[in-house]
């Protein structure tokens, strides 16, 4: 099988680099193994904790500094510009960090977040309650933790507690009372009872925050809520699966066949075949000794939550490709003592040069490029930049291959 590009990972990161390629003519495979790290995302799509100041002067090896900080604007537009197409609306800019709110209440700096879910806004204190309502029984989400941080912020904050027969069904099965089962019965009738219930509970509210368990079932539940309840509806993530991150994940694999990409689900790249310091093709455990081979290839599996990296008693490494992976020797210093201390595994990733190429045996693949959580050099917990990282490596592997610079749509 011949494509211009092949990528080994299709979360985050390979689907932002297959789409980019894709929208250019670019004929593109991602091969994926599992779910993504999108299955648990906070709603937010981080960038930095401190917004643009401190971004200046970020380490030298880290994948912004390889990127260059002066192109995240760019990709930050770009990146808004791909999931609007794909009908994920994000809202907030580079350079302004705007707070969302965690599962246990406590309010976080985030960059670019779903449209559907809540972020503060200081006006909040000057008038008119909120009212966080949560479903009864559903042990994922804490309607007063959310409420005490919005307390602590000045925000008049109340609690209130909904059901449903067929919600009630749900809590026969402990593992059916959670996020994605709940979406899926969030439809049709039942969402028009759930708003009836909740009207007189939230009256003379600014604003209601329910959990982000819309999108599975009707599109517009939240929507159809809003209308009866009279005051905007907004979501707070929940502790375990993500729908919000689910939906973008379908919505994005969506977006990418449209343009033409081909998306294999369930299949894993198990080797890849290099000559005079090119890769020639990869294999994968489903196609055998059928080859995928392409023009350049990006490795995009993600960090030790994919398997992308391996960390074993003796060593870490990268499993499918080989390629060098930047961290320490001694077992003793991946970690530190305290948990809350930074994490040496957590910048612990595949090398890359300054076109994040990747390093095989001592040379750099001429065609192969690292993208995502699996490049070294970032601490995406301590730093709050997951997804600011996935993204500008997606997009600057993009703008290599196709040696140009990816335009920007402007929006309104
Ligand atoms: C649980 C979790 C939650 C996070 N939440 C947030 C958040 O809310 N906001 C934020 O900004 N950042 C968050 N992050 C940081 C996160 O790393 C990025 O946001 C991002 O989603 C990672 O994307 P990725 O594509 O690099 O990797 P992944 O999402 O891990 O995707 C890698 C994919 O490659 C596949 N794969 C692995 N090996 C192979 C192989 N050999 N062949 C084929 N496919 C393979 C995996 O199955 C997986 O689907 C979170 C990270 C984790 C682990």
């Amino acid at each position: 099988m011949k494509y211009d590009v092949v990528i080994a990972g299709g979360g985050l990161a390979g689907l932002m680099s297959g789409i980019a390629l894709a929208r250019e003519g670019r004929s593109v495979a991602i091969i994926s193994f599992g779910d993504s790290a999108l299955h648990f995302s906070s709603g937010s799509l981080e960038m930095w904790n401190d917004a643009e100041g401190a971004l200046n002067s970020v380490a030298a090896n880290h994948p912004y500094a390889i990127v260059g900080t002066q192109h995240l604007d760019r990709y930050s537009r770009i990146t808004k510009d791909i999931f609007a197409s794909a009908g994920e609306q994000l809202k907030g800019e580079y350079g302004c960090n705007h707070l969302r709110i965690s599962p246990v209440g406590v309010l976080k700096p985030a960059w670019l977040t779903f449209d559907d879910y809540f972020v503060f806004d200081p006006k909040m204190t000057d008038g008119g309650g909120v009212v966080v309502v949560g479903i009864d029984g559903y042990l994922d989400f804490y309607p007063d933790f959310i409420a005490d941080g919005l307390r602590r912020k000045g925000v008049e904050c109340d609690v209130a507690s909904v059901s449903l027969p067929e919600l009630e069904r749900l809590r026969e099965s402990a593992t059916e009372m959670r996020s994605v089962g709940i979406s899926r019965l969030l439809k049709g009738d039942a969402v028009e009872r759930l708003a009836h219930q909740m009207a007189p509970l939230v009256h003379g509210a600014q604003m209601v925050i329910m959990p982000a368990v819309f999108g599975l079932g009707d599109v517009d539940g939240r929507q159809r809520i809003e209308r009866v309840v009279g005051c905007p509806v907004r979501v707070a993530p929940t502790a375990s699966i993500s729908v919000a991150g689910v939906r973008a994940q379908k919505k994005l694999v969506e977006e990418f066949r449209g343009l033409g990409g081909t998306y294999i689900l369930g299949d894993k790249v198990v080797s890849c075949r290099i000559e005079d310091g090119r890769v020639v093709g990869v294999r994968s455990h489903n196609h055998g000794d059928v080859e995928f081979v392409a023009k350049d290839f990006i490795l995009a599996m993600g960090s030790f939550f994919s398997r992308g990296l391996v960390a074993t008693p003796e060593e870490i490494y990268e499993p499918t490709f080989g390629a060098a992976v930047v961290c320490a020797e001694k077992r003793e210093a991946w970690c530190a003592e305290r948990i809350l201390e930074a994490q040496p595994f957590q910048r612990y990733g595949v090398r890359v040069d300054g076109n994040l190429r990747v390093e095989i045996d001592g040379s750099v693949v001429e065609n192969l490029y690292a993208v995502g959580s699996i490049v070294a050099g970032a601490d995406a917990v301590k730093e709050g930049c997951g997804a600011g990282v996935v993204v500008a490596t997606a997009l600057m592997a993009a703008e290599q291959i196709l040696g140009k610079e990816l335009d920007v749509k402007e929006m309104n």
